[in-house]
């Protein structure tokens, strides 16, 4: 008999790095349609094969547009669907109090400042980057007498680049390609861009799945990581589902509410979408059926 070796004991990994935290986070401005099913699956398939927690976050810092009513809708259609989340449902319009303290942090170390300029302003710009005009910093130094309307921060002159788990190596150079962009509204909601990065760290987010219509703020968001003092998770963006005129599908282009009395079907469709193929008759089977199917076959490859 030959001696086994026994392996050398391995080091035991941090525990951020066996720790494995993903989020679902729609928007609830109207109810869950094909393209957001896509996200929730990716998300939760690639959580739950790393044994990782998966939260559901609603994105509703944009008030005026979303309604509870949504939300609930939302929230009883992933249940029809068989998706099961860890822990409360995270609010983002009950979390100012967050935003702002963050807010003061970054103007307190000289990144945030004040702006006054109008919207024609600042479409006066010469400069056109990949969301329209970027801002020429006219603010940068000082108000010059106009008064505070919205809070933008300082980007630096230099490329944000990241790995994305599918889509690949990403750079943008914000200076040129956004601008000092807006952190609070003029009309005193906070921007996007810093909630989803104040609540991705403060929930201890390691991974970040999501649709690719999201590919371009990532880099703003690595800056204000950066600026913050938060680490940064990994990315990954899904294909976006589009409808026959090209669109994302979302409720500005009228995507058909998802039937919750047809979860299995939906579930195998979107498996199809991130090109997996379901093996026949799952889509009979129960939504849980589908996503433990998804859960043992889940694997992703660039498109
Ligand atoms: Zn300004």
């Amino acid at each position: 008999m030959e001696a086994v070796t026994e392996p050398a004991p391995q080091n035991p990994k941090p525990l951020s790095a066996q720790t494995y935290i993903g989020r679902f986070a729609p928007s609830p401005s109207g109810p869950l349609h094909f393209g957001s099913l896509v996200a929730a699956l990716g998300s939760y398939l690639d959580a739950r094969v790393a044994r990782g927690q998966w939260l559901v976050r609603m994105e509703d810092v944009d008030e005026p547009r979303c309604s509870q009513q949504a939300a609930d809708d939302i929230l009883f259609s992933l249940e029809a669907h068989g998706f099961d989340w860890d822990g409360e449902v995270v609010y983002q319009s009950h979390r100012n109090g967050q935003y702002q303290a963050v807010l003061e942090s970054l103007i307190a170390s000289g990144t945030a400042y004040p702006c006054g300029c109008t919207r024609k302003e600042i479409a006066d710009s010469s400069l056109v980057g990949i969301e329209g005009p970027v801002y020429p910093g006219t603010c940068r130094d000082g108000l010059k007498g106009k008064s505070a309307r919205a809070w933008r921060v300082r980007v630096d002159d230099e490329a944000i680049c990241f790995d994305d788990r599918l889509q690949g190596r990403q750079c943008q150079h914000l200076a040129s390609e956004v601008g000092d962009f807006v952190v609070k509204r003029a009309d005193g909601l906070f921007a996007y861009q810093l909630a989803v990065v104040v609540d991705d760290a403060e929930q201890g987010i390691t991974h970040v799945v999501r649709g690719a219509d999201l590919l371009a703020s990532t880099a703003r968001q690595i800056h204000l990581q950066r600026h913050v003092g938060y680490p940064t998770p990994a990315y990954l963006h899904l294909p976006v589902v589009i409808n026959d005129m090209g669109q994302k599908l979302s409720k500005q282009t009228l995507a058909p509410p998802l039937e919750n009395a047809k979860a299995s079907e939906n579930l195998c469709a979107a498996l199809g979408f991130l090109g997996l193929k379901p093996e026949v008759g799952l889509d009979r089977a129960s939504p849980r059926t589908v996503l433990d199917w998804g859960v043992a076959n889940w694997h992703l490859r660039a498109s």
